[in-house]
């Protein structure tokens, strides 16, 4: 296990909140409390944001990720956002596989895999999201469940694009609970990941592979989660939405 081979993410993931003037402001209150950060930091924001967000993070070490994207290029998928037009928007990242989509919008294995191949084919760094819901964990599938959802979101995902991708490991059951799993139980989680693309791309390409905790993240928690080996740095919901907060986990991240 070699943690230096890997830069921490911390990603905000502001999920349907802010509109493009609270948006601007969030992040002008951010930039001076993030700009020494040794980990890379993003903020994943709603659609209509995104303009908004590229103009205020410019000259900033904040990078702007989207939320979804479609996976065809282009045609007729009304209220669907394309790689290309995230990407001549100024977008980064973008999150993929959320539970709240698995969840609330039909996202399948399938699909998150297709959103990711079409994220990286426009030069987009997917998040991709993994995680176990609490009666899976308890039926004792957690590890069998995160690496089948892990292998299946990196089909056909080539072993040079595989630089370009990030997996959150997200247990359903800390989402927006205000639940955390503990430090070890995330270390566990992500180790789980990081076995299943040693399993498909080797030890050497897993090494490199950033693995993030996400759930109920916070600046009271992130210390001990970002500390260990198996935890690249997080994808924050509730916290990412203030500055101070968030700027306590970008500190943590940036100390290991
Ligand atoms: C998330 O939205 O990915 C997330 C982890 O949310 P929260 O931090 O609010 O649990």
């Amino acid at each position: 296990m070699n943690k230096a081979l890997r830069k921490a993410v911390i990603a905000g993931n502001w999920k349907m909140n802010m509109t493009p003037s609270q948006a601007t402001a969030l992040i002008n209150e951010m930039k001076p409390l993030v700009a020494d950060a040794k980990c890379d930091v993003v903020l994943c924001v709603p659609f209509v944001d995104i303009a908004a967000a590229v103009e205020a993070a410019k000259g900033s070490n904040i990078k702007i990720g989207a939320e979804n994207v479609h996976f065809k290029a282009s045609g007729a998928f009304t209220g669907e956002i394309s790689a290309e037009m995230l990407k001549e928007a100024g977008v980064e990242y973008v999150v993929v596989g959320h539970s709240e989509r698995r969840q609330y919008f039909g996202e399948t294995d399938q699909t998150v895999n297709l959103r990711s191949l079409a994220a990286l084919n426009a030069g987009l760094k997917p998040i991709i999201c993994v995680g176990e819901t609490l009666e899976q964990r308890e039926l004792g599938y957690t590890e069998t469940l995160l690496k089948f959802q892990t292998k299946m979101a990196l089909t056909n995902v080539t072993a040079d694009q595989l630089k370009d991708v990030i997996i959150a490991y997200e247990p359903v059951w800390a989402i927006g609970t205000g639940v955390t799993a503990t430090a070890d139980q995330a270390d566990e989680g992500n180790g789980y990941v990081r076995q299943a693309i040693a399993e498909a791309y080797g030890e050497e390409a897993a090494q490199a592979v950033t693995v993030q905790y996400g759930g109920s993240m916070n600046a009271k928690n992130a210390a001990e989660l970002v500390s260990k080996v198996n935890v690249d740095g997080g994808l924050i919901g509730g916290a990412s939405l203030k500055a101070q907060d968030f700027s306590v986990i970008v500190k943590a991240a940036s100390a290991e």
